[in-house]
């Protein structure tokens, strides 16, 4: 046995440090796709002091190691590598404070996303973020993704809501930084380099969240438009109309939308006809009287202009439901297609529409039956794109196409889902060579030794 090993077997209890056979396999991967691989140590600490003590003896012995939360990254980097030890988050979990007045939650890092919402419920209040990973993803995984989700169009990303961190650095040092102030502008802000870092700079122990309080009324509607001008005709006229109670714009092309029909039995296109784009549109508000009128005289008013072509507002919330249904489709989409290339890009809002219709075609140029399912946050310029032959040698080489077409469009090769491993070989095709520089200075000051998820990101 290796003498780092000891020394983690004398710091932690039995219950901290696992060793080959007693890992399971659900850390071996996270849900990216990413090839399996067994950690050499699974370390599963349960406060910031003990995960400190195990950072410091890693640091000492050159261990390098990989961050894990709730393991639904789509990018790959919370898979360990050969020989690299696993720190899972899992253990550090739990709300310690919801303050009423300044409306802030405090939580562990291992806390699952749906936890800090229903704790946030309980006071009338609200975190406004949201994915469908919301019941296995851990908040400090979605701190070291900057996770989106569906209400970045009001709210911002992750980044938005976060005040303050505690976080354990790739030496065992604790920069404890639970910042609670809105103004605060004693020197620099810290928590920045941590969020959307993935695990590059530091492990996310502790955070402070900003909450919001719960609207009272929410409004949503299924819309039909039959041009890509006209989707952004409407984002302007419904961000004039509606203000900041916009808080959901979701694009699905027919193509996307007509598979999510063929494929879940239960679904039934509320529409008579079929068009070229639908439209999920979501309102909040906390005025229970007028708020149902304004959206719906918004949505009149661009029925009667022509903008849209259709608009079914829902009646209940079992239609919401419904209608988000078809939107998060995409989620039983997967379980069926086979191997699929599925993309997390953004462009400016004018460009995707033109973009969507390019690579459209450019792929079906290059592969013999390929589809092309397309969807997206819209009114945050963030397009997802599922592309398939039902081959699997062909999943890396269209990923591959995609990325150079974003490059050469000047767009983001990843909106959401992080640079993790998989994305790691295009990251210049969006940041510039002194970027990726200043990037490398960053890394190396914090994590010298290079033990913290190296080979992510950068
Ligand atoms: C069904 C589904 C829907 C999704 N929808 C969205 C969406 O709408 N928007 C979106 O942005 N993403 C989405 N995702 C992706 C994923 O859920 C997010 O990236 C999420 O934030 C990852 O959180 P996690 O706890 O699972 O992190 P993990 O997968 O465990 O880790 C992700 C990365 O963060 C690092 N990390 C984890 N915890 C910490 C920590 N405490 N400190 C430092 N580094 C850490 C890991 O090393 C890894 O690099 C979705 C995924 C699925 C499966």
């Amino acid at each position: 046995m290796s003498e780092l090993i000891s020394q983690l077997e004398s710091a932690l209890d039995a219950s901290s440090l696992l060793l080959g056979d007693a890992i399971s396999d659900k850390y071996y991967a996270d849900w990216s796709g990413a090839e399996p691989c067994p950690p050499g140590a699974l370390l599963k600490p349960r406060t910031t002091g003990e995960l400190s003590t195990i950072m410091a003896l890693c640091h000492q012995y050159n261990q390098s190691v990989v961050v894990q939360g709730g393991l639904t990254g789509l990018a790959g980097g919370a898979t360990p590598k050969l020989g690299e030890f696993a720190i899972s988050l899992e253990r550090m979990s739990g709300v310690t404070e919801v303050d009423i007045t300044g409306m802030t939650l405090t939580a562990e890092a291992g806390t699952p996303l749906q936890l800090i919402q229903e704790a946030a419920e309980k006071h009338d209040l609200f975190l406004p973020l949201d994915l469908g990973a919301r019941g296995s993803c851990m908040i400090g995984g979605n701190i070291a993704t900057n996770a989106g989700g569906t209400e970045v169009l009001r709210y911002g990303m992750t980044r938005a809501m976060v005040m303050g961190l505690e976080v354990v650095l790739a030496d065992g040092t604790v920069i404890s930084s639970m910042n609670k102030l809105i103004k605060n502008n004693s020197g620099y802000d810290l928590k920045h380099l941590f969020i959307g870092s993935e695990g590059t700079l530091g492990i996310v122990t502790r955070v402070v969240l900003q909450l919001q309080p719960k609207s009272l009324g929410s409004h949503t509607a299924l819309c039909a438009l039959n041009s890509y001008e006209s989707v952004t005709k409407l984002l302007i006229t419904l961000k004039r109309s509606l203000g900041s109670g916009l808080t959901g714009f979701e694009l699905m092309w027919d193509n996307y939308y007509d598979k999510v029909m063929e494929v879940i039995p239960d679904l039934t296109s509320p529409f008579a006809e079929s068009h070229s784009y639908y439209l999920l549109v979501e309102y909040k508000d906390n005025d229970l009287v007028s708020g149902a009128e304004r959206f719906e005289s918004a949505l009149f008013e661009q029925l009667e202009s022509g903008l849209l072509t259709d608009a079914l507002i829902a009646q209940s919330n079992q239609d919401a439901a419904t209608f988000w249904q078809i939107r998060d489709g995409i989620g039983e989409l997967f379980q069926v297609l086979g191997p699929v290339s599925n993309q997390d890009i953004s462009l400016p809002i004018v460009e995707i529409g033109g973009f969507a219709v390019d690579m459209d075609r450019r792929l079906k140029e290059k592969y013999e039956n390929i589809n092309v399912l397309l969807w997206g946050h819209i009114g945050d310029n963030n397009l997802h794109v599922c592309a398939y032959t039902g081959l699997v040698e062909d999943k890396v080489r269209i990923n591959r196409d995609i990325m150079l077409m974003i490059g050469e469009y000047g767009g983001a090769i990843t909106a959401e889902h992080g640079v993790g491993v998989l994305k790691r070989e295009f990251l210049s095709l969006s940041r510039s060579d002194s970027e990726i520089a200043l990037m490398r200075t960053i890394k190396l000051a914090m994590d010298p030794k290079n033990i913290l998820n190296p080979g992510r990101v950068i």
